[in-house]
Formats: C-alpha cells, structure tokens, sequence
C-alpha cells in the first residue's frame, strides 16, 4: 500500500467530463405510414433540425449537470456535461432525449419541424412552396415507467377525443422512439410551368391505388396533380395553385383543350371509387370551398378527370377517353359534393347528348 500516485496539490477546480445519462432515442422521419399496412414513403427519409418540447417546455440546452452535493471527493467540484447537449435531430432524423430528472407518468412531447419547413394548418390554396418539404408540429403521449418508455400514441394537446392525421409513431420500445411526420407540402420536382392566366377549373381524380406511396413518388418525379388526399384524410400539396400541374393528359373541356392550363388537379388514394372514406370526402370538401373562395372559381366549374379526358391519338382528340368512367370512379358521390354546392349532377331523365359534355 501507499504506492498509489499521490494526490496532485494543484488538483483543479472544476474536472469536466462526459457520462451517458438515462435518453431516450428518437428518429424522426418524413413517412405515410398506417398501422394496418406498414407503408412508409420513403423509408430512411429523416428531418433534420428537428427540436422538441417536453410539457411545454423546451429540451436543453441542457449542457451541465452537477453531482451530488456539487462535490464529490477531494475537494473536486464535478461537473457533468450531457453527451445530447441541447437536442435535435441530426442529419438521418437521430435525436437523443436526455431524461434526467423527468418523472414516471404521462408526459406530452412536441417535435417542431426547422422553421423554414414548418406549416402551421393542413394544406389549402395558402400553403406557398418555401421548402422542398415541409411539416406541422407533432404532438405524441408518452407514459414514462421507471425511467422507460411505456406507451406512446400521438395526440391532439386541445383535444384529447380529436384524431391526429399529420403523424404517428411509427414504433417504439423502452429506450426509442420512431415518430412519422406527414408532409403537408412536398415539392414536386417534374418542374411546374407558370399559368399565364388564373385557374379556372378543378379536375378530380383517384390513384387507382390503395396507398398513397407510389403515386406519390410518380407526383414528384414525372407527373401528378397539385394535390393528393390520404385514405385518412390528409391532404399533401405538391404545386401551387398558381402553376401548372401535370395531371389531365390530353384533355377538353368547353371549347379549349388541354385542361392542365386551366385547372387545380386533385388526387385522391382509393383503389376503387366505392371505398373512399368519410375522412377523405370531409377534407375534399374543405379543401374545394377554399379553393373556389380564394382562386375566384365558379363553384359548378369541379369536374372528373372523366368528363375532360380524351385519347391521345391525333383523330380521337375531340372524344371522350373509352375509360373516362374510370376517374375519380364510377361511384364518386358527385351528389354529396352538389349538396355543398360544389360540382354538379346532371338530371335524371335528361339525355346528354355527344355535343353536351363540357358544354
Ligand atoms: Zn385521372
């Protein structure tokens, strides 16, 4: 004994060093993602600059951290530094909680998108194009249980009865956290071309499809509409209403031809017409006032793909499309729609002739 190294007398006053604290990990990402079928847009998409808030109250910078009595031995005042820092999330959506200090129970954690990609409201005819995604915060339950992570649940804070549409949790266990952020605004890159003049129509339209994924990256990359409506009723903008879209093909309606000049496009995900859900007509409908409040179009000017599309060959260019049924589908509820105002329904009895569509 006694061959230890002995005590420097120049001990210093404060030693800082690192030490892993109880965290929980978190990864957010940019994802469509519904519990019945796991579909995620693509995968791996993480937000980076994400902050959170825990009860109201910011996380970090939570940079020092003293131990017990502010000493520990020797006269050596210790101070911790938390290896998170004042979190948020990093370049592939990894951010790391620190949980010291918050107690077992239910606690609300809010994750804010960067500013410059934050919307404040689901997607309508304000929504401008400022990034190449952008998201509203999301509010998420989770129930902490001897310093883990027990349940976890999005949330709507004002409203606990009220369902959230713009994010879920994508999966936990006790020690992370995977939280999906629904875009309400990804920015198509096909290249929308500037309108010479206002819209002054609006075409409907379904994917065909029962998830939103694939059409979603046929929006971004080739062609697509100015807006889609998930199966659960959020809405994702993709061009502003004030350019042109890509998703009428060879179209007329009235005299003029080529309907992507004229008008507002709108998808909506459904395989077949009859299965469309109520959370989806209620935000069509929303979304359709607004539009002809604010772009100053005709309310009976909302029609289907249907009723403009025309073939593609040079000599059929004046005919309606042999599958113009098919889009938004042979049972759209055109009659809920009238019922708002909002399209028309043509009159039992009444015989259209081939001169009278689009007339
Ligand atoms: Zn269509």
């Amino acid at each position: 004994m006694g061959e230890g190294k002995p005590i420097p007398k120049d001990v210093p006053k404060n030693v800082k060093c690192t030490i892993e604290l109880p965290a929980l990990e978190i990864f957010v990402r940019s994802a469509f993602y519904h519990a019945d079928n796991g579909e995620c847009f693509s995968p791996g998409e993480g937000i980076t600059g994400a902050t959170f808030e825990l009860d109201g109250k910011p996380f970090g910078p939570k940079t020092s951290y003293y131990g017990a009595n502010g000493r520990v031995s020797s006269g050596v005042a210790m101070k911790v530094t938390v290896a998170a820092g004042a979190p948020a999330s990093k370049e592939v959506g990894w951010a790391k909680l620190p949980l010291t200090g918050v107690a077992d129970g239910d606690h609300v954690l809010k994750v804010i998108p960067p500013p410059s990609q934050a919307s404040t409201a689901a997607a309508d005819s304000s929504l401008k194009d400022g990034a190449k995604r952008m998201w509203r915060p999301l509010h998420i339950k989770m129930t902490l249980k001897e310093g883990k992570l027990a349940a976890a649940a999005t949330c709507d804070p004002d409203d606990a009865k009220k369902k959230i549409n713009h994010g879920s949790v994508g999966a936990f266990d006790e020690t992370s956290l995977a939280i999906d952020m629904k875009p309400d605004w990804i920015r198509s890159e096909y290249g929308p071309r500037s309108r010479g003049k206002s819209a002054s129509l609006i075409v409907l339209h379904h994917t065909g499809k029962k998830l939103i994924g694939s059409s979603l990256h046929e929006a971004i990359n080739a062609k697509g509409p100015h807006y889609e409506i998930d199966i659960d009723g959020h809405v994702v903008k993709l061009v502003e209403d004030t350019k042109i879209a890509s998703h009428a093909g060879t179209s007329k309606w009235g005299s003029e031809t080529g309907c992507n000049a004229l008008s507002v496009g709108i998808e909506i995900v459904n395989e077949n017409a009859d299965d469309i859900t109520e959370a989806q007509y209620g935000s069509l409908i929303a979304l359709l006032k607004g539009l002809v409040k604010d772009l100053g179009i005709k309310s009976h000017r909302i029609i289907g793909h249907a009723d403009c599309r025309t073939h593609d060959k040079p000599k059929d260019t004046e005919l309606l499309s042999s599958d113009r049924a098919d889009c938004p589908g042979y049972k759209f509820d055109w009659a809920r729609l009238e019922k708002e105002a909002l399209g028309m329904v043509p009159k039992v009895g009444v015989t259209l002739g081939a001169e009278d569509w689009g007339g």
